[in-house]
């Protein structure tokens, strides 16, 4: 069924043409749009904050949460004297915001690798 939606983020829905009322909205007193969505998501795909990061290791395979990976070249810890060996496996990644790095834990500590040092197996 028809409605009215007021794009000025309010949020506000009417079943009435109209302007929004909303003090405060950026687009208080504009007419809101017309939408006939039936889910109520007024056209606006959902989910669309989760952006979908691609992520890939250093050969291009795309990365997923839990996967397995080895690295492909010693990686010193950063203020430490710890070295990260090429070919150590690390286990179940976590992707993170950044499409250039994961989340992993090696040897009981949780470490952020960049994903060009890593392959998956
Ligand atoms: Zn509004
Ligand atoms: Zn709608």
């Amino acid at each position: 069924m028809t409605h009215y939606v007021c794009k000025g983020g309010c949020g506000g829905v009417s079943d009435e043409i109209g302007v929004c009322e909303t003090d405060g909205c950026s687009s208080q007193w504009e007419m809101m749009e017309e939408c006939d969505c039936t889910n109520g998501n007024h056209g606006v795909e959902s989910g669309e904050e989760s952006v979908n990061l691609v992520v890939k290791d250093s050969n291009g395979t795309v990365l997923n949460d839990g996967d397995d990976v080895v690295l492909i070249k010693d990686l010193p810890l950063r203020g430490s004297s710890k070295v990260y060996k090429r070919g150590t496996k690390v286990n179940g990644i976590k992707l993170t915001d950044n499409p250039e790095e994961v989340d992993c834990k090696v040897g009981g500590s949780g470490i952020v690798l960049r994903v060009e040092f890593l392959k998956k197996v």
